[in-house]
């Protein structure tokens, strides 16, 4: 069954020091079956994250529909340079999504700054990437639900879906805003379950966030109550159909 890691990420992190190589990105996929993975920065300054998205878009051309890439740039950086960044990685590296990291760089679905990442996308018709859970009350999964409601056309996945402590508020953001989409990693598969049964199948995805995680979020769907179709649809239709992979 063809698996893809929806949450992949090279570089190092400030906050947890952790570094991922391409050689260690690829390395991870091949052991665990992981036929392609969606890869972004980690929350890092404007620099780092041009030097970044550059690395993702060489290896994406390295590896032919196995890596794809997501924009993560800082919101709070001047918008010429935001938006500079921000294209170059849609048009130049045909990166499929953009991420906002609310807890990474302390900014809120609701500010303003975010409204040019919205826009973008449903110019672009790109899922946007939300970072949910950790660093609340930025990254409490119940304010993606504004930006959800003002673009119904644009898709928002809640990365992390509340991140085990607020999966149920993002159970609720999913149940009343039908554009959202949610990628439990850190997740109980109890709430993994609940997820899948309140929401449908078609609205949950895999991601990993570590690579050391891969396994462990891969066994999840093994360890509940799913059919292989519905495996195949989390590991992927979902992903290839919400990303457009095949477009
Ligand atoms: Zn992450």
């Amino acid at each position: 069954m063809k698996i893809v890691d929806t949450h992949a990420h090279i570089g190092t992190s400030r906050n947890t020091g952790v570094t991922i190589t391409e050689d260690a990105l690829i390395n991870a996929m091949r052991k665990n079956s992981v036929s392609a993975a969606l890869v972004m920065p980690q929350p890092v300054g404007y620099e780092e994250s041009c030097l970044v998205h550059k690395k993702i878009y060489e290896l994406s051309k390295k590896f032919p529909k196995m890596i794809y890439g997501i924009s993560c740039v800082d919101p709070w950086v001047e918008e010429d340079s935001f938006m500079g960044e921000t294209i170059r990685c849609i048009e130049e590296y045909g990166f499929k999504a953009l991420k906002i990291n609310c807890h990474g760089h302390n900014i809120s679905p609701l500010s303003v700054l975010c409204e040019k990442i919205y826009k973008t996308a449903f110019k672009y018709r790109l899922p946007i990437v939300v970072h949910t859970g950790l660093g609340t009350p930025v990254s409490l999964p119940s304010l993606v639900m504004k930006p959800a409601t003002d673009y119904p056309e644009v898709i928002f996945i809640l990365a992390h879906a509340g991140f085990a402590l607020y999966c149920d508020e993002a159970i609720v953001a999913a149940s009343l805003c039908k554009n959202i989409i949610l990628e439990p990693s850190w997740c109980q598969t109890f709430m993994v379950s609940r997820m899948i049964k309140t929401i449908g199948i078609d609205r949950v995805i895999m991601g990993s966030d570590h690579l050391t995680n891969l396994p462990m979020e891969i066994l999840k769907y093994h360890c509940i109550d799913l059919t292989d179709e519905d495996r195949k649809a989390v590991f992927d239709t979902n992903p290839g159909r919400i990303f457009q992979l095949d477009a």
